[in-house]
């Protein structure tokens, strides 16, 4: 099922909408916004030389600094009486982002999550359990509206006491869960400590996830569990965008549908802000162009992934983003070689003998980078076997050279040893930034 006819058009009538969409756009924050209109002068760019999608790259880009710098409504082009709705991403320092909607930006979010969600498999007659963090965060409510949109019973549980939320999940029968992906992993784990299989006495058959990314190990392991025919996708939002609504992946599973009508996105190299053919992988940068209240200008999500034009098996014309395979913020340069996370879980890959959890600790030991990879084993019984530690052990390092180019010292750890997350999981501690260099 597709939900908006938007959906499906020619490519050229797209970009008509959005060249249409854009250059209003970008008169109106000319007009409105002063800070936009400083950054425009000194890039000597004006409204009127925005004649094509092309001419987007004159336009300056925007980045979270200017949000910063503008705390709290100063990148807002509605006056405060517009506004209908302020949500504000937390900042691990310092204050967070501040994001404010207008009507038509909430009508606007509520199509547009409604899309993904029914993209995703979502029905009408689902009932749509929310395990996002409620309050200022945008995940929650943003699945919560669409979803009430597409005229699913929504049960806004939030995150916390998974052994209640198993309780709604099996006595009101749960059939669409949106989760981190972790979190759906953690909900297993406790169904399966007490007493349930989430195959057979649930009947979740749906899974949107979001706010952190998935590879496809990760896919894989919530089958394992919860069932081999079940939808799994995940959606692609920010807060500063709109939140969760600006892609997603349909059930063909080949990268996320953009809702092209009210973003424009392109793939930058994140060094030089050269844009990049389709196909080729770098930064995501993205164009609001029907927002009201915070219309952002190209900007710099940090996220890596490339672009795809092809036609999709499902129906959908709009350009797809490839899963992501990382921020640039989560880069980590070990002893000169650039790794992301996803590249290390992606390795653990069909590894028999191991959990879904994993920590990775990069320390500096005598002025050499030191990536320590501790992982569960699957069963507590292994942990007495010798032998089979270390043939695990050896498995493990000998896949990580193999993806990696480095050697990793590798950690067996009992199950269930590992921290749990119901939000965004933290696998990474960099004892480097902290500056307490163990030598
Ligand atoms: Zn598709």
């Amino acid at each position: 099922m597709i939900w908006a006819r938007e959906e499906t058009l020619p490519r050229a009538e797209i970009e008509k909408i959005q060249l249409a969409r854009l250059t209003e756009t970008v008169a109106r924050v000319y007009g409105k916004v002063p800070a936009y209109r400083a950054k425009m002068d000194a890039a000597g760019v004006k409204p009127e030389d925005v004649k094509t999608l092309g001419d987007l790259q004159k336009l300056p880009f925007t980045t979270k600094q200017d949000l910063r710098d503008n705390y709290p409504f100063g990148l807002f082009a509605v006056p405060r009486k517009q506004l209908r709705r302020i949500h504000a991403s937390s900042g691990t320092t310092g204050k967070p982002t501040v994001v404010g909607y207008t009507q038509n930006d909430l009508d606007v979010w509520r199509e547009c999550v409604a899309r993904i969600a029914v993209a995703a498999g979502a029905r009408d007659d689902d009932v749509a359990q929310i395990c996002f963090g409620y309050g200022m965060f945008t995940g929650a409510l943003g699945l919560h509206n669409g979803l009430e949109k597409v005229g699913a019973a929504v049960v806004p549980s939030s995150t916390g006491n998974t052994q209640k939320q198993l309780m709604y999940m099996k006595d009101f029968e749960t059939t669409l869960l949106v989760a981190t992906p972790s979190y759906a992993m953690r909900i297993a784990e406790v169904a399966q400590e007490i007493g349930l299989d989430p195959k057979k006495d649930l009947r979740v058959h749906t899974f949107v996830l979001g706010s952190e990314l998935m590879t496809e190990a990760m896919r894989r392991g919530l089958r394992k569990v919860w069932g081999e025919d079940i939808n799994i996708t995940q959606n692609y939002g920010m807060s500063e965008l709109m939140g969760p609504g600006v892609s997603g992946e349909c059930l063909e599973l080949c990268g996320m549908h953009i809702n092209e009508d009210h973003f424009i996105a392109e793939v930058i190299d994140p060094k030089t802000g050269e844009v990049l053919a389709p196909g080729e992988k770098g930064e995501l940068v993205v164009t609001c162009i029907t927002k009201e209240a915070l219309p952002l200008i190209r900007y710099r999500t940090r996220d890596i992934t490339r672009l795809m034009y092809e036609p999709c098996a499902c129906g959908r014309t709009t350009a797809r983003m490839e899963n992501l395979s990382g921020r640039t913020d989560d880069m980590l340069k070990i002893r000169g070689v650039n790794v992301f996370p996803s590249q290390i879980e992606e390795a653990l890959i069909n590894t028999d003998g191991i959990g879904p959890n994993y920590e990775i600790v990069v320390d500096r030991k005598d002025f050499a980078d030191l990536l320590t990879l501790k992982v569960e084993v699957e069963a507590e019984n292994m942990m007495d076997s010798y032998t089979a530690l270390e043939k695990l052990e050896h498995g493990i390092k000998a896949k990580m050279r193999l993806a990696l180019g480095l050697d990793v010292r590798v950690e067996l750890v009992s199950p269930n040893t590992l921290k749990r997350f119901e939000g965004k999981a933290k696998r990474v501690t960099d004892l480097r930034k902290a500056g307490n260099e163990s030598v």
